[in-house]
């Protein structure tokens, strides 16, 4: 765990570099006031990161300890395969998490800017924990990687991503056939009815292709943002607004197992 916070910190100049370019680059997507609401909820929610962790780490250990199928020893084909596998399963936490309230409720932080740039990577929901991001990365543990290796691939995957979130450069049309872009990576980000719940992809857009859920930018601008509501610019408004909604939604329903099913039923108008 800590050596997966690590990474990213070790990393952090290289991402304050990459803002400094676009900041002078494309200056008209930044603002202060949503700048420092990104790096606030960036914050956040690498505490609540750690705090998780540390809660989580004896489970981990424990399942790993127990119910390990294969010893694996740290060698470089093994390491380049969890970051395959778990590359995979990232697509589909961020698939589940466009497809269930529940999950949802945590993701649409990310997506409730109205502008795309580096610091929009930054913005994220200290909910994760709490909704089961990790429970995701559970059978990488069970397959037999050490849960620090997990964290760690689960943290490079995390850094890759902070690239994709740019308007800046090139389109990498050879690269995006494998890998995930910015181009490709601003279409997830959009509202635009055809551009809608595509593009999962955290490293690899194969995912996409295999699974049906990639598009390729039509040429249309995307149109950033959620369809749902517009979000404020304020650290509550964003993190704390899609619980309020569901918690009354669910409240509404007529019983505990209706109340329940709209926690897993697929958001009403999500990008
Ligand atoms: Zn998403
Ligand atoms: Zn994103």
């Amino acid at each position: 765990m800590v050596n997966a916070e690590f990474i990213l910190l070790l990393l952090s100049p290289v991402f304050l570099i990459a803002i400094g370019v676009e900041l002078r680059k494309r200056k008209q997507s930044y603002s202060f006031k949503e700048f420092s609401l990104n790096l606030g909820l960036a914050l956040s929610h690498q505490v609540a990161d750690i705090l998780a962790m540390l809660a989580l780490m004896p489970l981990f250990y424990w399942l790993h300890k127990n119910f390990a199928i294969f010893t694996i020893e740290l060698s470089l084909g093994w390491v380049i395969l969890a970051f395959i596998l778990q590359d995979f399963l990232y697509y589909w936490f961020h698939r589940a998490s466009h497809q269930c309230n529940w999950l949802w409720a945590a993701h649409v932080v990310h997506h409730s800017s109205t502008n795309m740039n580096f610091s929009t990577a930054m913005r994220q929901s200290l909910f994760y924990p709490i909704v089961g991001m990790w429970i995701f990365w559970l059978p990488l543990v069970i397959l037999g990687y050490t849960p620090e290796l997990v964290f760690a691939v689960v943290a490079l995957n995390l850094a890759f991503q902070f690239f994709v979130h740019t308007e800046l450069g090139p389109e990498f049309k050879a690269l995006g056939k494998i890998f995930n872009t910015p181009t490709h990576h601003c279409v997830h980000h959009a509202t635009n009815p055809q551009y809608i719940d595509k593009n999962y992809a955290g490293v690899l857009i194969i995912w996409d292709k295999i699974f049906d859920t990639f598009i390729s930018s039509n040429g249309e601008a995307p149109v950033y943002g959620v369809t749902e509501r517009e979000y404020k610019i304020s650290f509550f408004d964003v993190l704390l607004t899609p619980w309020r909604i569901l918690i009354s939604n669910v409240r509404r329903q007529n019983n505990i197992f209706t109340g329940v099913k709209l926690l897993f039923k697929k958001p009403s108008k999500v990008n």
